[in-house]
């Protein structure tokens, strides 16, 4: 194999462990994106097996996936799901978020209301970051609606937009909790009331209410400013050496105009953009070979890149090289891409093969 994701599922199970003595609560485990890249099938399976309450993921097609391969336990959807697809909602046993009162209405012409009867919804609530969700104004239209179309509402929830803002974060849960015993009372039942992502998780044990949805700190990604060490990489991504050269000074490098000005010795790796190592690291990331960093010079191709292997002492092709890892972690690319640690784990192509480590 030329370039492979190795996914340690001894260490989600460690970071999942971990999260459980942070809660008393329900854990869903978010696995949108694919698993946030590692692959969310054998992602869920460990899961499933380590008794996680529920799994969140944006779309239908995903969950109709898991299904089809045998994941049994609930599932809720966290993103815009289109009238045609509510059959597969029931035939999947998937659970919903209701949003808006246009989105309601949409479902309303489209599919008949036993179909709608049957659907399982979480509401979703804004309180500011004006993404997805109901707003205050919208309860009485809501309650009634609820009510003409006896739907069956099974919890409520809202997202938290920036946990180190604890004032606004304060603001935000206030809100929430307001909207929820409005809601309870006008539906005569108790909800399952979650707002926590992980850094909420980790940072707010006040606020966890019923359940909790964690997603990155599963896979290793750091939710809180702070280094939690409890919490480590579950992925390594690896590749070979392809070749290595001298290059002269005076010699050009990859596409563009990359000017050498000194003799080194040079190795291309079988990696690129399109396995969805980001281009904007080009002249900027760089690469782990026998634990020595190798930067990268010139830009990133569509599926190779040239590293500099001048300073090893001893170097060859098919020599292991790792692009991304617990000694070089997503958050440190993520800084020189200027982006986030989660872009650089959840680009990462599905074409790529994981190898389940145990
Ligand atoms: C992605 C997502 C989460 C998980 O967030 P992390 O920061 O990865 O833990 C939780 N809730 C919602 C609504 C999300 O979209």
């Amino acid at each position: 194999m030329e370039t492979w994701l190795e996914i340690n599922l001894k260490k989600l199970e460690n970071n999942y462990n971990y999260i459980k003595t942070k809660t008393n609560t329900k854990i869903c485990s978010v696995i949108k994106a694919d698993g946030y890249g590692m692959g969310s099938y054998d992602i869920a399976k460990k899961l499933e097996m380590l008794g996680t309450d529920m799994f969140a993921l944006a779309f239908v097609k995903e969950g109709e996936r898991l299904r089809k391969k045998g994941i049994k336990k609930d599932i809720l959807l966290l993103n815009f799901v289109s009238a045609e697809k509510l059959d597969s909602v029931i035939k999947n046993n998937l659970t919903l978020s209701l949003y808006s009162l246009e989105q309601l209405n949409l479902y309303v012409q489209k599919v008949s209301l036993e179909i709608l009867k049957k659907i399982k919804f979480h509401i979703k609530i804004n309180t500011g970051m004006n993404r997805l969700g109901f707003d205050k104004n919208d309860f009485p239209k809501l309650i009634k609606l609820i009510e003409k179309y006896e739907l069956n509402i099974l919890g409520s929830y809202c997202h938290f937009a920036d946990v180190n803002d604890e004032e606004f974060t304060k603001k935000q849960y206030k809100e929430y909790i307001e909207f929820n015993s409005k809601l309870e009372k006008a539906c005569n039942k108790k909800l399952i009331k979650h707002v926590c992502n992980s850094a909420g998780t980790l940072k707010y044990k006040a606020y966890h209410l019923d359940m909790v949805r964690v997603g990155m700190a599963l896979y290793g990604l750091q939710p809180l400013k702070t280094l939690d060490e409890n919490i480590e990489s579950i992925f390594t991504w690896k590749c070979k050496i392809s070749n290595i050269r001298k290059v002269e000074a005076g010699e050009r490098l990859s596409y563009g105009n990359y000017l050498l000005r000194e003799k080194k010795t040079i190795a291309t790796l079988p990696v690129g953009y399109a396995h969805g190592y980001m281009r904007q690291l080009s002249n900027k990331g760089y690469v782990l070979i026998k634990g020595e960093v190798c930067n990268i010079l010139g830009d990133i191709c569509m599926d190779q890149m040239l590293i500099d292997v001048s300073h090893l002492k001893e170097v060859e092709v098919e020599e292991e090289v790792i692009l991304l890892g617990e000694n070089l972690k997503p958050e440190i690319l993520g800084e020189l891409a200027n982006t986030i640690a989660d872009d650089i784990l959840c680009k990462i192509s599905p074409r790529i093969n994981r190898i389940l480590i145990n």
